[in-house]
């Protein structure tokens, strides 16, 4: 039977170790942070996005002046995508992670700690509880989500 996502969706969120975090040997230590900070793995698996896959993710960003270095960024390797569960998983994990640009997030923050700059920034987290059902719905099926 069909999961339905949007019922799912309150206390989760989604997130993508980024190409920097792959190449860089991170994968381990970000998600030993995660874990630690209490959330659960609901989905997981490395893969790597299409131009036309990232162009579609970041839609929302299309008129910014780093669309297009974001989209070549997002692309050029591998990612680790994951559905995260918490309560109060897209808050607290937007705490966890730090500001977008890592020269401002706080102390022990993921990008603190693994981010090279504001556009190569370690991690991804949603920003709302719908956006994290459509980002999770685009890279996992029902199935992938335990
Ligand atoms: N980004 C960038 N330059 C900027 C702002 C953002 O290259 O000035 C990139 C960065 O990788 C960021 C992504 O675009 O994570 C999405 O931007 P957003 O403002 O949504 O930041 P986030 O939600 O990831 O903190
Ligand atoms: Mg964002």
């Amino acid at each position: 039977m069909r999961k339905i996502i949007y019922k799912m969706a309150t206390n989760r969120t989604f997130t993508m170790l980024k190409p920097d975090s792959v190449e860089k040997g991170n994968i381990g230590a970000i998600l030993e942070k995660i874990t630690a900070s209490g959330f659960r793995i609901v989905a997981m698996k490395l893969t790597q996005m299409t131009i036309a896959d990232a162009q579609a993710f970041y839609a929302v960003h299309r008129e910014r002046p780093f669309y297009g270095e974001l989209v070549e960024y997002m692309t050029r390797g591998p990612i680790v995508a994951a559905i995260l569960e918490k309560d109060n998983a897209v808050e607290d994990f937007r705490t966890l992670i730090g500001t977008t640009n890592p020269a401002e997030a706080a102390e022990g923050t993921i990008r603190k700690l693994y981010a090279d700059s504001i556009s190569e920034n370690a991690v991804h987290g949603s920003d709302s509880d719908d956006n994290a059902a459509i980002e999770g719905a685009f890279h996992f099926s029902g199935r992938e989500q335990f």
